[in-house]
């Protein structure tokens, strides 16, 4: 049976006008601040999204009403790689985590009034947000079950007390969308809620940034308290003990969109091998010429090519509206693994020179090894791959 992958006319035209302004526009910053995006600070991110509105490329996943183009997720594959060519080219479309998984999630779940009041200005890219459900131990982690931060009913609202840490972008985010316990105790699978929670509200704060392998992502990765933090009602984000199924909402896709940018950062280092390749000389020969670097080169050929049709299947599931909680972990688990080692082999093809600061393979190398990590480590997806398989084997 023939499949087709293609992607309709107005993706593929997008897809390359992005790739277009990614090469002319981003890549020109991102060299010029090595790749880390703090160091171009809010000036850059605010001239860099300014220049992908004009280009027609700005916010492309939210719906029209919010200034977007509706793409479905196979549509997003194509341009977010795209995007993903650059660090920075994320963050330029407004399509960079966390915030893009926020638009996601709102979009979904927010209320008509939560919509105008974050919704909007976040797709416009007026503000930026934070998702604040990782916990320093024994809270949750791996095991979103763990969840130990509480919301208790105060009179109008809510109180909310408890540790985030690893929450990216907290520092300058407007709001964060904050997980915690409504019912049940940790261990319990049920009983969380999501709550919006502007930043001005004294009861959170941003206590540190954490130093990280990674540093391209905006607004660092941080420790967020939350010491007697009250929220009016309509801070609820959906229903009452209803978050996790809301965060599936939002981490299915996102494990996606994750997959399409860093896979545009696999092919970006893999073009830099094959240049290399093709001009460095040595034991009488070009360097793409040797058997062992051919061998290098297919094997990231493969693990991309493997990777983008994982992920396309993956979308395909989700575009028709199915849980696809087993091929997002498959697509996860494989591209995290797979991005890592098509840069790891870059880096290796170009010698000193990929280690070196002149060529950006070292940073991309440390930008993708925490993909591994969140949005649930690879053991995680292993094993809630083996416990699906075999669940279907003895039914
Ligand atoms: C750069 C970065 C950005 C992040 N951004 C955010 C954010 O914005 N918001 C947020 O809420 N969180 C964020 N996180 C947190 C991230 O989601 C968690 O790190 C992740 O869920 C893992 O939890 P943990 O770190 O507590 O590891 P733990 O739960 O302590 O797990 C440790 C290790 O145990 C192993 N393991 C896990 N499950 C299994 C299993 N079933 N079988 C065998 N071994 C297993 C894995 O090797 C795993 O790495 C971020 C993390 C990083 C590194």
């Amino acid at each position: 049976m023939a499949v087709d992958l293609s992607h309709v006319p107005h993706v593929v035209e997008l897809a390359e006008r992005t790739a277009a302004f990614v090469r002319e526009v981003v890549v020109p910053e991102e060299e010029r601040h090595d790749g880390v995006a703090a160091r171009g600070g809010e000036a850059m991110r605010v001239r860099l999204q300014a220049a992908a509105k004009q280009a027609g490329v700005f916010a492309p996943h939210v719906a029209a009403e919010y200034g977007g183009q509706a793409l479905d997720m196979r549509g997003r594959a194509a341009v977010f790689e795209e995007a993903g060519w650059s660090l920075f080219g994320p963050l330029a479309l407004n399509v960079a985590a966390p915030d893009e998984g926020n638009m996601h999630l709102l979009e979904f779940v927010a209320s008509r009034a939560q919509k105008e009041r974050y919704l909007r200005p976040l797709a416009l890219g007026e503000i930026r947000s934070c998702f604040a459900m990782t916990e320093p131990a024994p809270g949750a982690g791996s095991d979103p079950a763990a969840l130990s931060t509480r919301a208790v009913r105060v009179p109008g609202g809510w109180r909310i007390d408890g540790r985030k840490w690893f929450i990216t972008g907290a520092d300058g985010a407007a709001f964060a969308i904050c997980m915690a316990r409504t019912s049940g105790e940790p261990g319990d699978r049920g009983g969380a809620t999501m709550f919006l929670v502007d930043a001005d509200n004294p009861g959170m704060k941003v206590v540190r940034h954490i130093d990280t392998l990674d540093e391209s992502l905006y607004g660092g990765h941080c420790e967020v308290d939350f010491d007697g933090c009250v929220v009016p009602d309509e801070a609820v984000l959906g229903e009452v003990d209803q978050g996790y199924d809301y965060a599936q909402v939002r981490l299915g896709p996102a494990r996606m969109t994750h997959c399409m940018r860093w896979l545009g950062i696999a092919r970006r280092a893999q073009e830099i091998a094959l240049a290399r390749a093709a001009e460095r000389r040595l034991f009488g020969s070009r360097l793409g010429d040797l058997g062992m670097v051919q061998g290098m080169i297919a094997d990231s050929e493969i693990d991309m090519a493997a990777a983008r049709a994982l992920t396309l299947q993956a979308c395909w599931e989700l575009d028709k509206g199915h849980s696809a909680s087993q091929s997002t972990s498959i697509a996860k688990a494989f591209t995290a693994e797979a991005v890592w080692r098509v840069v790891d082999r870059a880096l290796q093809v170009c010698g000193a020179l990929g280690v070196s600061g002149d060529v950006l393979l070292s940073r991309f190398l440390r930008e993708v090894r925490p993909f591994r990590v969140y949005d649930g480590p690879t053991e995680t997806h292993r094993w809630a791959i083996a416990r699906r398989a075999l669940r279907t084997a003895t039914r």
